[in-house]
């Protein structure tokens, strides 16, 4: 059977069919990051209107693309929350009016949960019990997983998402949205001359990022002519040292069988690499999700609503905007 995974949360209209062991059948992402980029942030009037226009035309690529006739379908999922409330309506109502109209059951499904099982996606990569780092650009967590289903928050950031902080370098640094990529790329051009604080490094297993990005606003404002790279370079130096003292004490402090790293920062090929050097270190398994499942996408909550379908899990449906991740 297929899971039909429909994902509005934020600015991406994505769309996908899966199987249960994480097949993608088919997939489709609309993308609006050509709307946002002139703001230099998701504008989230636009980013409803644009899922409006884009949600019925990515569904049916999608179903057409697999040749599948919709009313077999075993459910859809759909994105409940975090995220935008009326990105997230668009969605669940578009899942509902396609649930009633096909006779399928329609399940809300937690975003973050999607992210975690992005791991999963196309073959078993996750062995556990694991250690979870969610850096995507609304979070930056860390998490235990002893099953897909059982999920412990272990440490969250106080303040702004690590994604939420290159954005906000990327958007001082005149780089447009959205930054991950841009300042990634800038960075491996400079050296990570300027000392930027490394906020919370000595403390458990928490996250700070505001004060970071507020460091680098002020360095900016002071040295009008230093160079971009070199800022860039600090900036993830800054970042990368932070994210990956919290992996090692977390995965010292809970021996895991592996260190599952997702979410749009994932992407990141400093953090990939990094990642990869400390489990080595650690005799932990790596687990990353292929690039194109890092940032959001259909696939992934497709994949987390089975978890919902085998364990017998409901949520209302309703659109919530702060989920954590602990919940279903
Ligand atoms: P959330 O899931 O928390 O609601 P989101 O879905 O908007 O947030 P994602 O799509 O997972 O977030 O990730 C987007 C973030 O990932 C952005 O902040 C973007 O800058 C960042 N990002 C994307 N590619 C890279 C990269 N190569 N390096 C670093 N960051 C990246
Ligand atoms: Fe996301």
């Amino acid at each position: 059977g297929l899971v039909l995974g429909i994902e509005t949360s934020c600015d991406d209209t994505a769309v996908a069919l899966v199987d249960s062991n994480g097949i993608v059948v088919s997939s489709a992402v609309a993308s609006q990051t050509m709307i946002h980029n002139r703001f230099g942030g998701v504008y989230p009037e636009a980013a409803s209107r644009a899922h409006v226009d884009k949600i019925l035309p990515t569904v049916r690529m999608v179903i057409e693309d697999a040749g599948i006739d919709p009313r077999e379908l075993e459910a859809i999922g759909v994105t409940r929350g975090p995220g935008l409330i009326g990105s997230l309506m668009v969605g669940v109502d578009t899942a509902a009016g396609l649930g009633h109209g096909w006779g399928v059951p329609v399940i809300g499904v937690n975003h973050l949960r999607g992210h975690l099982r992005s791991a999963d996606l196309e073959e078993r990569r996750v062995t556990y019990p694991a250690i979870i780092l969610l850096v995507s650009g609304g979070h930056t967590l860390l998490a235990r997983m002893t099953s897909p289903s059982d999920i412990q928050l272990i440490g969250n950031t106080r303040d702004d998402s690590v994604g939420e902080a290159y954005d906000k370098v990327a958007r001082m640094l005149g780089l447009g949205y959205p930054g991950g990529p841009v300042v990634d790329k800038l960075a491996l051009s400079g050296q990570p001359t300027i000392p930027f604080p490394r906020p919370m490094i000595d403390q458990g297993l928490e996250f700070s990022f505001s004060g970071l990005k507020t460091a680098v606003m002020y360095y900016l404002a002071k040295e009008k002519d230093a160079p971009a790279a070199d800022i860039a370079a600090s900036f993830v130096e800054s970042c990368m040292t932070v994210l990956l003292a919290k992996c090692r004490r977390a995965l010292e402090a809970y021996p895991s069988a592996s260190l599952v790293v997702v979410g749009g920062v994932a992407a990141s090929p400093q953090l990939r690499t990094q990642t990869k050097a400390l489990c080595d270190e650690l005799e932990v398994e790596l687990c990353l999700p292929p690039l194109k499942w890092s940032t959001d996408n259909g696939a992934m909550i497709g994949l987390a609503t089975w978890d919902y379908l085998t364990t017998g899990r409901s949520a209302p449906l309703a659109p919530q905007t702060g989920l954590t991740i602990e919940q279903f």
